[in-house]
């Protein structure tokens, strides 16, 4: 278990320091904000979702906590490329891991590097800055304009 959390600690902070895909995305066509009011954690989220269905490309920007940019970070990585089914497959996964619904290391799942995120189903203040930017890309995907956690 010390092993996971410093695998954790490291990705985290990796990510925290040099976020991938943050930045705005110019030919984005669906744009949402999500808000953690809990922890002040503020994130845009922008994609470009084609014709097929299929997410082109997907970035991030805002302000918060060490984890919820760690986790926009990761979750920008994980579902560029995918379609909007596969990404909403994946957000499911993502939600369930975190709020202890899905056992990752026990249940066959697509989550790959995300279960490092799963030790925060032990601090549920923690989830919603885990599952901020999932929400918002979720929203985006559903045409929603802004999410809260509250
Ligand atoms: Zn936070």
């Amino acid at each position: 278990m010390s092993e996971l959390s410093d695998l954790y600690q490291q990705v985290i902070l990796d990510h925290n320091k040099k976020p991938r895909n943050f930045k705005r995305l110019e030919d984005a066509n669906r744009v949402a904000d999500g808000h953690n009011p809990l922890c002040g954690d503020q994130l845009t989220v922008y994609m470009h979702l084609d014709e097929n269905d299929v997410v082109r490309d997907v970035t991030f920007e805002g302000s918060g906590c060490a984890i919820s940019k760690a986790s926009a970070s990761m979750m920008t990585q994980s579902i560029k490329g995918k379609t909007r089914s596969e990404a909403e497959a994946l957000f499911t996964e993502f939600h369930k891991m975190v709020t202890s619904e899905l056992d990752a290391e026990t249940t066959p799942n697509n989550l790959g590097r995300l279960t490092i995120f799963a030790g925060v189903r032990d601090y549920p203040a923690r989830v919603k800055c885990a599952s901020l930017s999932w929400h918002t890309m979720h929203a985006a995907l559903e045409n929603k304009d802004s999410v809260s956690t509250e």
